[in-house]
């Protein structure tokens, strides 16, 4: 009998899953799951978002069945769980990976075989070896071509996603990470100065933010790269509430389906300047579309600035114009019990009728930017991989970063400059980076076999806090690119329906 094999949260691999895996097919109504796609998928999901109770059965009976043994994946969710309706978006977008693992795998030997054969002049920097796979681009797109993308729309029902055979295949291109969203962190001007406050704004910071026209045209490219969301943040947006207002428009005009606003909420002093706010954000078409949404900052050190009462005002307004909760990210203090501080902030709520118009979600605080001066803030071991690189940020001085962790003070791992890079460079820059990819795949605390500087023996606060440590005054990132190249993919081009043979 096959011991079943058990991955580090727990989900269960049944034996039938883990049979030798028949010939490698071009066809994807031939997919069978193979144990080797799960695993690789897996390890890069953020498994939270996944129902395993629903997605476990279903990749076990693909496993068993080829796919075109299902009419579709709402056929196959109702033989393997039982039941009707769609299965959730996160299934369906990680049964799409799972899909996609037939040509990628087939790209990425095509692209080491070329390296193996042709090797790129000695001192080549990472992106000169990458942009040597040009040489292969026409094999690269028979492969892509063989498969057909309109079959695996339909039978992964990616209309249900507002998706469709284009977006699948363009997935393809950008496969190490989802890149979901543009981040503008677009001021670091903030109204007050949080003591914990990871990016250091303040009402000091007034000097610099991102242009309005190049986040416009930032905003025009999202769609051509697949990026559905856009995310606005500081320091404080809604201190320029002007800038605020054309962002949305513009997302809106990019008919981009989400877009979100982080707010400290002190603009909603009264129900009646949070409506006139509110009212200016609706007409522009925030909240438009069911992905969009109003992101609170609230804790204890916002609350030694601003008074909890605001966030309550907020959510009642909000509600009350759009129907629907705000978001409400409550940061945990340190050494305070956790219990007793979450008791108190739903009491407020209740009190103020506010219970059910907020989403609550409590969270720690990490010891970067001032926070790093909390320090009776809790110390674990990294031992798992970063699985929240999934924006490209852009920082008020036009520095373009891969996560919101990697802050004004980590120098180590930016990815380009606003003023100099197109977005769709930006995003193949991101796929490519190998430090990038070791943190999506590693446990964490092992970039340190490959950096100066030894790993803290107690741990650290959060995972973003051990990048702070090991990446950010990296200097040469070309060598620790280098150091990493052999456990890479690559993801050199771009596959759309008007690049392909035959496939219009
Ligand atoms: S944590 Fe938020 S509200 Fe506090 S200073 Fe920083 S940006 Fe401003
Ligand atoms: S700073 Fe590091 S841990 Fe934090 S989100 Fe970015 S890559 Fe992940």
């Amino acid at each position: 009998m096959t011991i079943p094999q058990r991955f580090d949260d727990g989900i269960l691999l049944q034996p039938a899953i883990t049979a030798p895996p028949s010939p490698e097919s071009v066809d994807f109504r031939g997919y069978r799951c193979r144990a080797a796609h799960l695993k690789h998928v897996l390890g890069r999901t953020e498994r939270r978002r996944l129902d395993a109770a629903e997605f476990m059965p279903m990749v076990q009976m693909l496993a068993r069945h080829r796919a075109v043994d299902f009419a579709d994946v709402l056929d196959l969710k109702a033989q393997a769980c039982g039941g009707d309706g769609p299965p959730d978006d996160a299934t369906i977008t990680t049964l799409r990976e799972l899909f996609l693992q037939m040509p990628n795998r087939r790209l990425q030997r095509l692209y080491r075989d070329y390296l193996a054969n042709s090797p790129p002049a000695p001192g080549s920097s990472q992106d000169e070896k990458i942009a040597s796979l040009d040489a292969v681009r026409n094999e690269a797109q028979s492969i892509v071509s063989a498969y057909d993308w309109r079959w695996l729309a339909d039978w992964l029902r990616l209309d249900l996603l507002g998706e469709t055979a284009e977006t699948c295949l363009l997935r393809l291109s950008n496969l190490a990470f989802p890149v979901k969203g543009i981040t503008f962190r677009f001021t670091y001007h903030c109204n007050i100065s949080c003591r914990h406050c990871y990016n250091g704004s303040g009402p000091h910071a007034k000097a610099q933010r991102i242009d309005l026209d190049a986040m416009r045209a930032v905003i025009e490219q999202m769609p051509d790269a697949g990026i559905p969301w856009l995310n606005i943040t500081g320091g404080e947006p809604f201190l320029y509430p002007d800038e605020l207002v054309a962002l949305v428009i513009a997302g809106r005009a990019a008919n981009l389906a989400a877009i979100s606003i982080y707010t400290n909420g002190f603009w909603a002093e009264t129900t009646d300047k949070a409506e006139r706010m509110l009212t200016r954000l609706g007409a522009a078409g925030f909240m438009a579309r069911p992905g969009d949404h109003l992101q609170v900052s609230a804790g204890v050190y916002h609350q030694e600035f601003l008074d909890f009462d605001r966030v309550c005002v907020l959510a009642n307004s909000f509600y009350q114009m759009f129907g629907r909760r705000i978001r409400l990210n409550f940061e945990l203090p340190a050494g305070r019990r956790r219990e007793a501080e979450e008791d108190r902030v739903r009491q407020r709520l209740a009190a103020a009728g506010a219970v059910d118009r907020v989403s609550l979600s409590f969270r720690a605080i990490d010891r970067v930017g001032r926070g790093r001066n909390l320090l009776d803030s809790p110390l674990r071991q990294i031992d798992e991989p970063c699985r929240v690189i999934e924006q490209i940020v852009i920082d008020p001085d036009g520095a373009v970063r891969p996560c919101c962790g990697f802050n004004n003070e980590n120098h180590g791992v930016k990815i380009g400059e606003l003023a100099r890079d197109r977005l769709r460079d930006l995003v193949r820059r991101m796929q490519n980076d190998s430090i990038l990819q070791f943190l999506a795949r590693n446990p964490m605390s092992a970039i340190f076999d490959h950096v100066a500087g030894e790993k803290n023996a107690a741990g650290y606060a959060g995972p973003c806090s051990l990048c702070q440590h090991a990446l950010g005054g990296l200097v040469d990132k070309a060598a620790l690119q280098e150091r990493l190249f052999d456990q890479q993919e690559f993801y050199p081009f771009w596959f759309t329906s008007h690049t392909m043979d035959g496939w219009q």
